[in-house]
């Protein structure tokens, strides 16, 4: 433990100035790319195996993907802003996905750390008050923000990267470090899992910081996500002129707005929480033309997989009900998912037995009543509990300055540290697994 302890103090600087570099060239998600470069570059010079792009991403997986335009800007702002043009292609056209693997040459079990590295759609408060604008590095990129602590997540990752390699001879089995893009809106775990990352994996961790867990606490089996699905609607009608003509349109302003309430008329479910939001509505073009278009933006959730499931079979047919209605076409695009998922309790145990050995935790708790938000890294712990493997979800609670997703978001660095002890410590005593149980 000496060890780990004096590494990871050597590393604190550089977990610090990751963040910090991250945080300013903060990308929000299918535009990881400057990340994903210099994160491919690291891991690369540590040796470690890599797997990038569509090798670990499955295209047709992806969800909520933006325009082709908009990657190719992203990309061209990535490279005018230090991206490395070795690692770029790779990441090309919303591809940003390493899986970094370390063979230790010693036989044992594969144990996996997934870290997400996507920002928000959100503006930075630059003033003095908030604390990565005094200190030089709030995000310069307008419209995209990590308020939700991904900066850190990823820094954690390659912190980990570094601790593994330097004590590899400590280590059996395999290790692997999977970085994910798009995590906000629940778009890119699913990709990933399709493309197998996980399928050989026996022991998986995802990680978040913050969440309302307070300093110095540790959750070590997160099981309050909720499953869900986010829908973007398209209706599409027939303009006419609303004073001469009306009765040649087909209004999809109406058919939009028909849909909104009768969504939240869905009935509630006996079994668990439910919820469903309609959060975008745009429709019509003029005061006098009858709207030929409408856009509408809609979640649902569910406490498990079958509620999340009956909440959106049951939006399907009010969106396509009330199109009917007004006989106007409707597109429907999922454009993000995630599942629920229960960490599995062996597992949890064995992280709660080890994070009591870290000394700068003063709570280390198996799970925590907490608001229910989705997260899409529930996809990677449900292939692994099918392949046989065990998952779990961990929160490091930290000091916020605000809540997530939040302009004023920043958090205490000294969480990192922190993280990289702890999640290292999992790996290097997993020879002990199944002891004292
Ligand atoms: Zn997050």
């Amino acid at each position: 433990m000496d060890t780990l302890s004096t590494l990871i103090a050597e590393l604190s600087p550089q977990l610090q100035a990751w963040r910090r570099d991250f945080h300013r060239y903060a990308e929000s998600g299918w535009f990881e790319f400057r990340t994903a470069t210099l994160v491919a570059e690291q891991l690369d010079r540590l040796g470690y195996r890599l797997q990038l792009g569509r090798e670990v991403i499955k295209a047709d997986a992806r969800m909520g993907l933006p325009s082709a335009e908009a990657l190719l800007a992203q990309e061209q702002r990535a490279r005018e802003q230090g991206a490395l043009e070795k690692w770029l292609p790779y990441f090309s056209g919303g591809f940003a996905g390493i899986v970094a693997t370390l063979e230790t040459g010693r036989p044992g079990p594969t144990i996996a750390y997934r870290v997400d590295m996507d920002a928000l759609d959100l503006d930075e408060l630059l003033q003095p008050a908030h604390l990565p604008f005094r200190e030089g590095f709030a995000s310069c990129n307008s419209g995209m923000m990590h308020a939700c602590g991904h900066d850190g997540h990823t820094a954690i990752g390659l912190g980990l990267a570094h601790v593994f390699k330097r004590l590899e001879a400590q280590l059996s089995g395999t290790i692997k470090l999977i970085f994910q893009p798009a995590e906000e809106g629940t778009r890119g775990a699913k990709s990933m899992v399709e493309a197998g990352v996980v399928d050989d994996v026996d022991f998986f961790t995802a990680t978040h910081i913050g969440t309302g867990v307070p300093t110095g606490e540790l959750v070590c089996g997160s099981d309050s996500f909720m499953a869900t699905s986010k829908l973007d609607v398209t209706f599409r009608g027939t303009a006419a002129h609303a004073g001469a003509k009306p009765e040649d349109g087909r209004n999809a302003l109406l058919a939009a707005a028909q849909a909104t309430l009768g969504l939240y008329a869905i009935p509630r479910h006996s079994e668990g929480a439910s919820r469903i939001n309609v959060g975008v509505l745009q429709a019509g073009s003029g005061r006098n033309v009858i709207a030929d278009r409408a856009l509408m933006k809609v979640e649902t959730r569910g406490a498990t997989n079958e509620i999340n499931e009956f909440v959106y079979q049951q939006a399907l047919n009010v969106i396509q009900g009330a199109a009917q209605m007004h006989g106007v076409t409707c597109d429907i695009a999922l454009m993000g998912a995630a599942q629920s998922s229960k960490p599995t309790q062996p597992w949890v145990e064995y992280i709660q037995r080890q994070a009591q050995g870290i000394s700068e935790l003063r709570s280390v708790v198996q799970r925590r009543e907490q608001a229910a938000g989705s997260e899409d890294a529930t996809y990677m712990m449900e292939r692994v509990k099918a392949h046989g493997g065990q998952a779990s979800y961990v929160i490091f609670g930290t000091e916020l300055s605000a809540g997530h997703h939040n302009e004023k978001f920043d958090f205490n660095e000294q969480v990192m540290a922190v993280a990289v002890k702890t999640l290292a410590t999992l790996a290097l005593n997993l020879p002990s697994f199944g002891e004292a149980r």
